[in-house]
C-alpha cells in the first residue's frame, strides 16, 4: 500500500480524474466524496454505494489513512480533550478538541514539530520533522468529528494552532482549508476557521490575496523587537515593522478583524512598557487582542502571569481603548500546550 495515493489527500477536482482515468463515470468522484467528508468512512469497503469492482481499484490504486489514536488525555473537567494520533509513517501529532457550552471547536497541526523554536513553545522545543499533508491536516479533523457525531454532536469551529506554523506549509494548509470548507464535502465555514501564525508577513500578504473568509490570528507576545526576537527567534527575519505592514495590507485586503495572541508570561511581557508599546502598535487597527496565561513547559522557566499583574497589565490596554479578552487557558491540567502530549509520550 506504501506510495498509494492518500484519498484525503485528493481535491473533488483530482478525485474526479483519477476515476475517469479508470474509465468510470465522473460521478462516481463525488460519491467518495461524500463516503470521505460527509459520512466520515474510515474504510474504502464501508463505501458501498459504489460498484465493488470501483471499490477494489479504490483499494488496489489509492489508500485511506484514518489516523490511529496512540494516546488520549482528558481534563479534569471533561471539557478539553487531546489525542495523539499517529500518522501513516509513524510521526505523531496532536489534536486538541475543546467544548464550551454552545460549540465545539477542533484544533489542529499542520507540521510535525515546527522550525521556529519560540522558547516558550514545546512544539518549538523539539524542532522541524515534517510538513502535514492536506490530506493529514483534514483527517485530524475528520477524526473529531466521527467522534462527536456518535454523541449527536459536531465541530462548530477549526483552529490551525496546534503543533507547527501553517503559513510555512502555504500549500497543504490552504488546500486543507479549502477541503474542509467544500460545499459538497465538510461544509466548514470560513469563518468558523482560523489560521494562527507566528507572523511569517510574506505568508500574511499571501494569505490576503486568497478571497478567502477566514480568521486571521497572529502570535505576537512581545511588542518591542529586543524582547520579541528573545522570544521568538522568527522576530530576527521579520521585525515588528514588517510584520505590522503585512497585517496592515491583510486588513486592506480583507477588512476582516485581526486577532493577537499574547502569551502572558510573569515579569517578561507582562510590564507596563509592553503594554503601553502593545497599544500603540495596535492603535487605529481593527484588531483584538487575546490573553492567555502561559502553560508552563519543560524546556522554559518562564512562570504565568499572576492574576493581579494580569490585572494591572490589561488596565492599561482598558485606558487606551484596545480590545481584548483574558481567555483561561483551557486544559492545563493535561499540558494541552501544543507539543506536550506528544514530548510526555516519547519520555
Ligand atoms: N505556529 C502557530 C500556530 C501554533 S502555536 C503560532 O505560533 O501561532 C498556537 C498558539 O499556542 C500560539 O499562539 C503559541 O504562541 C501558543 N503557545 C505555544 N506555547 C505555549 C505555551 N507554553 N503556553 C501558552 N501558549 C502557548
Ligand atoms: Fe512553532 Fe507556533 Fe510553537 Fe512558535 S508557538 S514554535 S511557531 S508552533
Amino acid at each position: 500500500m506504501r506510495g498509494n495515493v492518500n484519498l484525503y489527500d485528493l481535491d473533488l477536482s483530482e478525485l474526479e480524474t483519477l476515476v475517469t482515468s479508470w474509465d468510470q463515470p465522473r460521478y462516481r468522484a463525488a460519491q467518495i466524496w461524500t463516503w470521505l467528508y460527509r459520512r466520515l468512512a474510515t474504510d474504502i469497503e464501508q463505501m458501498t454505494s459504489l460498484p465493488k469492482a470501483l471499490r477494489e481499484l479504490l483499494a488496489e490504486k489509492t489508500v485511506l489513512h484514518v489516523p490511529r489514536v496512540l494516546a488520549r488525555q482528558e481534563s479534569l473537567d471533561g471539557e478539553t480533550r487531546k489525542d495523539l494520533l499517529e500518522m501513516a509513517d509513524g510521526e505523531q501529532v496532536e489534536v486538541v478538541l475543546m467544548r464550551y457550552i454552545d460549540r465545539r471547536s477542533a484544533c489542529l497541526s499542520t507540521q510535525v514539530g515546527c522550525a521556529m523554536g519560540c522558547a516558550f513553545c514545546a512544539t518549538g522545543q523539539m524542532g522541524f520533522i515534517r510538513n502535514l499533508t492536506s490530506g493529514e491536516i483534514c483527517a485530524q479533523a475528520l477524526h473529531l468529528e466521527r467522534e462527536l457525531r456518535n454523541q449527536g454532536q459536531h465541530l462548530n469551529n477549526i483552529v490551525l494552532m496546534g503543533m507547527g506554523e501553517p503559513l510555512l506549509n502555504y500549500e497543504h494548509t490552504l488546500a486543507a482549508i479549502q477541503r474542509l470548507n467544500h460545499p459538497e464535502g465538510f461544509q466548514m465555514g470560513q469563518r468558523r476557521i482560523t489560521v494562527s501564525t507566528v507572523g511569517i508577513a510574506p505568508g500574511i500578504r499571501r494569505l490576503a490575496e486568497e478571497g478567502l473568509q477566514v480568521n486571521l490570528a497572529v502570535s505576537l507576545h512581545a511588542a518591542t523587537d529586543a524582547l520579541r526576537s528573545e522570544l521568538m527567534p522568527v522576530n530576527r527575519k521579520y521585525p515588528l515593522d514588517s510584520l505590522f505592514s503585512a497585517i496592515r495590507a491583510y486588513l486592506t485586503a480583507t477588512n476582516r478583524r485581526v486577532t493577537f495572541e499574547w502569551v502572558l508570561i510573569e515579569g517578561v511581557n507582562d510590564t507596563e512598557t509592553q503594554a503601553h508599546a502593545l497599544a500603540a502598535r495596535l492603535e487605529g487597527l481593527l484588531a483584538h487582542v487575546n490573553f492567555i496565561p502561559l502553560n508552563p513547559t519543560e524546556g522554559f522557566t518562564g512562570r504565568p502571569s499572576s492574576a493581579e499583574r494580569i490585572q494591572a497589565f490589561t488596565a492599561i490596554l482598558e485606558r487606551r481603548h484596545i480590545a481584548h479578552t483574558v481567555r483561561l487557558r483551557r486544559g492545563l491540567d493535561i499540558g494541552a500546550g501544543c507539543g506536550q502530549l506528544r514530548r510526555r509520550a516519547a519520555a
